[in-house]
């Protein structure tokens, strides 16, 4: 899907009581977001679930424009300690235009202005990758970044909304990755208010995810999204379920 850019792979923004935060910058983050007129130089801080290069090609570039080139220091990012080690993907140089650089661990608790997250476990993933549970002053939210379904999943991340990225359509994939049943399955027992199903690979592609997403609804009883390129989610549509 990176390669044909058939949908975008930018990432996600979040704007949160004020507090703007990149997740997951990924090929065409500088222009999917300059194109959509969100401001990099807003941003509080940028977070990278892990190494790969779909989440992490345009984190140089958007710590670049974050800080104005490093005129303006200021944010910080959250990264994985391997992101960071032998064959690093920030350049060092960026660091001094950082507030600083938090390593993200299992289990740990960190904020950013009025926002806090969690890194709840490590993920089934050739890398060192972390999702995310988000809370705000009214709402949770969480980001089930890529990994293999393992059963802990649903009950770790129950929350308000539920992010996930679903690469395959089959069971049995052949990377580590969920597969449209796995979600079903995380959607079922976690029961969330709403659920957004991103990060398509081909085979979710072809099948149509809004499809998909309209007969896992019918199917669960809970209202689940197939995200769209420039999607916006507003989180009060929450307080209406
Ligand atoms: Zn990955």
């Amino acid at each position: 899907m990176v390669a044909t850019q058939i949908l975008a792979s930018g990432g996600l923004w979040l704007s949160l009581n004020g507090t703007e935060i990149l997740v997951d910058p990924g090929p065409g983050c500088i222009v999917q977001s300059t194109k959509r007129k969100l401001r990099p130089d807003k941003l509080s801080a940028i977070i990278l679930s892990h190494r790969h290069l779909d989440h992490s090609a345009d984190i140089n570039v958007m710590i670049e424009a974050m800080t104005q080139g490093g005129f303006k220091p200021h944010g910080r990012v959250f990264t994985p300690a391997d992101a960071l080690e032998t064959e690093p993907v920030i350049f060092s140089y960026l660091k001094d235009y950082l507030e600083g650089i938090e390593i993200l661990q299992e289990g740990k608790s960190y904020t950013i202005g009025n926002i806090s997250f969690t890194t709840p476990v490590r993920h089934i993933h050739p890398v060192e990758t972390y999702g995310m549970l988000f809370k705000t002053d009214g709402h949770t939210f969480a980001y089930i970044t890529d990994t293999r379904y393992f059963e802990d999943l649903p009950r770790i991340y129950a929350s308000e909304l539920l992010i996930m990225n679903v690469v395959f359509l089959n069971d049995n994939p052949p990377a580590d990755h969920l597969t449209v049943s796995d979600a079903s399955r995380i959607i079922s027992e976690a029961k969330p208010k709403v659920a957004i199903l991103t990060h398509f690979g081909m085979s979710v592609w072809r099948a149509r995810p809004w499809e998909i997403a309209q007969r896992l609804s019918q199917e669960i009883g809970v209202r689940i999204i197939a995200a769209r390129d420039g999607m916006k989610f507003d989180l009060s549509q929450l307080d209406n379920i």
